[in-house]
């Protein structure tokens, strides 16, 4: 079977080690530079980095209505931690939403100075279960306040909501892509092979 294309948005932060994982999965990895580029993406990663930054960059380079088509043709998407901030309609204490897709309110650098990075193990809702952890990588990660009812939580930590589902998108708070653990890349090419199948049936109308 032909190897699918997955992009990842490579504007800005941890693009190399998510395209290695992709590879890794036996998934072809294309760093995505210009928007043009995601027509040939089955699937796409936002990865993390700054999301001030990152959002400025899709800004100017015309990402932001294009990746929501995208969304919208049904190719779904992914967005590790700064990705999980872009995706979300909500910003707590009134930072500006970008791509506004999924029902969440994401807040910023929420777990604070004094824990700025850290790691632990997390059960994760049909992809890590409790005797085989996965180990997160947090980095001024995100968490998610609130989480509307077409959300489907995957992962919590201390309380809060750090990994997430909804209509062909995911997100987590922290970087799989650091670890050596593909479980989650290979959880979102499941995803995008589900997607794929049901595209193709609505094509041939079956
Ligand atoms: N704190 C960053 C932000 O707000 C996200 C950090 C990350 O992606 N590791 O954009």
């Amino acid at each position: 079977m032909k190897k699918p294309n997955i992009g990842v948005l490579a504007l800005q932060g941890a693009v190399r080690e998510h395209l290695r994982m992709l590879e890794d999965c036996g998934a072809r990895g294309i760093a995505v530079r210009y928007p043009a580029e995601l027509q040939l993406c089955r699937g796409l990663i936002i990865p993390g980095g700054e999301s001030t930054t990152i959002g400025k960059l899709m800004s100017a380079f015309g990402f932001i209505d294009e990746i929501r088509l995208l969304w919208r043709e049904g190719v779904p998407v992914y967005g590790t931690c700064a990705g999980l901030i872009l995706m979300a309609k909500r910003i707590a204490e009134g930072g500006r939403p970008l791509l506004g897709l999924m029902d969440i309110t994401a807040r910023r650098n929420a777990f604070g100075r004094q824990v700025d990075s850290f790691e632990t193990d997390l059960e994760m809702k049909g992809i890590a279960e409790s005797n085989r952890p996965f180990r997160a990588v947090f980095i001024r990660a995100p968490w998610i306040d609130e989480a509307g009812p077409e959300v489907e939580v995957l992962g919590e930590f201390g309380g809060r909501v750090v990994a997430a589902r909804q209509d062909g998108m995911l997100v987590t708070a922290f970087h799989p892509e650091l670890t050596g653990d593909d479980r989650v890349h290979r959880y979102f090419l499941a995803m995008v092979e589900e997607a794929s199948r049901s595209r193709a049936a609505a094509e041939t109308g079956g």
